[in-house]
């Protein structure tokens, strides 16, 4: 197992950099670069999600993909303004796996959310937000230091051990393969996680 890279960052772009050059698991060796997040300093809310998608690792860039597209429309219908939130990810590469010529997401292993959460908790004291958003289990892991069922706790804000609180929800890719008919009620449901979070916006 590689080293873990050198110390802390004290920049958005040295995280970007670091993470870059950091091979601390595999999934630094196969993306095409790494993916920090965006948005607001010091904001009030701070979404996390997993992993870069194919259309982040390209770009360079968080949510940018289906997905992000679909945030962007459940933030606005939670009445939470998107230019004043920042959105990342727990692991910083994107890990998939070849069909063809097809990169099809592949979830990262329990180790590699480990390997890479210090980068996020650098992330996250450099960011400074008032709160946290879990976007999925593997978020919720990070973010929480242990497993928590998204389902069980979706919805709830629940506190890290630095005494940060933590609303868990759904990731807004497993919207996306919801059946047609009931994908409505999904999104009016995310809508609704997202909606504990907005009284943060209100004061
Ligand atoms: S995913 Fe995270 S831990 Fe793994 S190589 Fe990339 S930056 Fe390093």
């Amino acid at each position: 197992m590689p080293e873990r890279s050198a110390s802390r960052v004290t920049t958005l772009d040295q995280l970007k950099a670091a993470t870059m050059a950091c091979r601390e698991c595999p999934i630094g060796y196969i993306a095409t670069q790494s993916v920090v997040g965006e948005g607001k300093p010091k904001p009030r809310l701070m979404l996390v999600g997993e992993q870069p998608g194919d259309q982040e690792d390209l770009a360079g860039k968080p949510f940018v993909g289906p997905a992000g597209k679909l945030l962007d429309r459940a933030l606005q219908a939670a009445d939470i303004p998107r230019d004043q939130v920042f959105v990342t990810n727990a692991v910083k590469h994107f890990k998939f796996e070849l069909r063809g010529k097809r990169r099809i997401h592949k979830s990262p292993a329990q180790r590699e959310i480990a390997a890479c959460h210090h980068w996020l908790e650098d992330e996250i004291a450099l960011v400074r937000p008032g709160a946290l958003v879990a976007l999925g289990a593997s978020a919720a892991r990070s973010l929480l230091g242990r497993a928590t069922p998204v389902l069980a706790n979706r919805g709830q804000w629940l506190p890290r051990p630095d005494g940060m609180q933590v609303l868990v929800t759904l990731h807004p890719s497993a919207l996306l393969r919801v059946d047609p008919e009931d994908r409505e009620a999904a999104f009016e449901a995310f809508v609704a996680d997202l909606r504990q979070a907005q009284r943060l916006f209100a004061r």
